[in-house]
């Protein structure tokens, strides 16, 4: 994957509340491609694979069991410039901080329920996209 690409998930409590069509909607809306789509219930080693990056952090294993409790959607979304535009299409990390439209404001519970995942960097968009979606589930 290069700069145009970003990886996200919409996470189990957005699954639960019937929210993936509005977000995919509003994802299409904002001009994402998406070129990889998946629907999938991760196990907790899977989950603690895909968020290693946080285990020194407080809420590593609360992280790990909310991800691993239902099923989610995972996705790469094209756009120029896409983990930049998609960081702030999302939202801040806590839904109550998001700004006004933003999927986070719309759709995120609480600040670990929070809607959806969006990757940090090109370089963890790749890596992300790489865990979930093989070369031949890409389009
Ligand atoms: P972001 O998803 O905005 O990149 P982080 O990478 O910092 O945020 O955190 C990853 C995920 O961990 C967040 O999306 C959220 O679900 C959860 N999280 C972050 N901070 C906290 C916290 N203080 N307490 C509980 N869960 C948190
Ligand atoms: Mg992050």
């Amino acid at each position: 994957m290069t700069e145009n690409k970003t990886f996200t998930i919409i996470k189990p409590t957005a699954v639960k509340n019937n929210y993936i069509g509005p977000i995919l909607a509003k994802i299409n809306e904002a001009n994402f491609k998406i070129i990889a789509l998946k629907y999938l219930k991760m196990t907790e080693e899977q989950a603690k694979a895909f968020y290693k990056v946080h285990e020194e952090r407080g809420f590593y294993s609360e992280l790990v069991n909310y991800m691993s409790s239902g099923p989610v959607v995972v996705a790469i979304l094209e756009k120029d410039n896409a983990v930049e535009e998609y960081r702030n299409f999302i939202g801040a990390t806590n839904p109550a901080d998001a700004k006004e439209g933003s999927i986070r404001k719309l759709f995120g519970d609480s600040l670990q329920a929070n809607a959806v995942h969006g990757s940090d960097s090109n370089e963890n968009a790749e890596i992300e996209g790489n865990f979930f979606f093989s070369l031949t589930e890409r389009f």
